[in-house]
């Protein structure tokens, strides 16, 4: 694998690291953009791409592709590298799930991302909320997928799990974030086998359903625990992993421990590839709602070829 460049203090903000040249992304100021931005605004929804800083957003906005967080914008937990505000989350909103749905008919999407805040103050975490959403979709926009980035609801994931995979999303996305090792430090709220089992178990009640996890890579991961945490999702028979560069959103947070290089994105990319996944995206600016219609596309036109691959062997 390449030798990552060197961290370097930016210029003008010497507590920030310099990114390197393939990180730049456009600042977003297009026609589409604004649309979504206002359309969001109108409807009362939250979006992941604003609140975690996302640094495609004026690339996917434009194209009018947006990540819903549901449940409000004030997260229970305050893990290490997220830009989400921690606190006392307010009252669900009822009025929600008709919102994503109107706001998913008006941009016309054949797919889309739901996630959410960590709700660990609602007796079920939440997951009522996301099956109300999933079910206003399927009953005003019927042909759109839908694919959910879920918390790990903790100590309720049991039946939280019944209670979503009962509604059958497309897609269903909880992601690892990070190596077990450093979680103490990264995502101290959370236990890397409860989420590993969270995924296994949405398999189990449902191998139709498409399961999928990420990491974030940056953040003092050695390689060959990258490679434990593929085979660990791979025995959790999950779907499709993704890999990006962890990007520090505030001083306060974690800071960016490596730039993986582009080069070392597709090596990991090839070894997990190797080690059986159904689709892979690796690349610095790979989030897991990136190209989120493209990779379904994608994802079940492999698990086509594979059944035909089954069905000749
Ligand atoms: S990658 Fe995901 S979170 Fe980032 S802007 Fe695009 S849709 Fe939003």
């Amino acid at each position: 694998m390449n030798k990552p460049p060197k961290i370097e203090s930016d210029k003008n903000n010497p507590e920030r690291v310099r990114k390197p040249d393939w990180i730049r992304v456009k600042a977003p100021v297009s026609k589409g953009y604004a649309e979504t931005r206002k359309l969001m605004r109108e409807l009362n929804l939250n979006t992941v791409c604003e609140e975690a800083a996302c640094p495609n957003i004026g690339e996917c906005w434009t194209k009018k592709h947006a990540t819903v967080m549901i449940l409000g914008d004030v997260c229970t937990r305050a893990c290490a590298f997220c830009n989400v505000k921690t606190g006392m989350p307010r009252a669900v909103d009822k009025s929600e799930p008709g919102h994503v749905a109107e706001a998913a008919a008006k941009m016309g999407l054949e797919h889309i991302v739901i996630t959410s805040v960590d709700r660990d103050d609602l007796p079920d975490g939440g997951a009522s909320q996301f099956v109300k959403v999933i079910n206003a979709l399927r009953d005003q926009t019927p042909n759109t997928t839908i694919e959910i980035l879920t918390p790990d609801f903790r100590n309720k994931a049991s039946a939280a799990i019944e209670a979503i995979v009962a509604a059958r999303p497309d897609v269903y996305n909880h992601n690892l974030e990070t190596v077990p090792r450093l979680y103490p430090t990264i995502r101290p709220g959370a236990r890397y086998y409860a989420s590993l089992r969270l995924l296994e178990s949405v398999k189990r009640h449902d191998p139709s359903i498409f399961t999928k996890s990420g990491i974030m890579l940056g953040l003092g991961e050695e390689r060959l625990e990258v490679h434990q945490v593929m085979d660990d999702m791979r025995s959790a028979e999950i779907d499709f992993m993704t890999m990006g560069q962890y990007l520090q959103p505030t001083p306060r947070h974690t800071k960016v421990m490596e730039f993986v290089t582009p080069q070392n994105f597709n090596a990991y990319a090839s070894i997990a590839r190797a080690k059986g996944f159904l689709l892979v995206a690796s690349s610095p600016l790979t989030r897991s709602s990136y190209h989120a219609g493209d990779d379904f596309a994608r994802l079940r036109d492999a698990r086509i070829k594979q059944l035909e691959r089954a069905a000749k062997a």
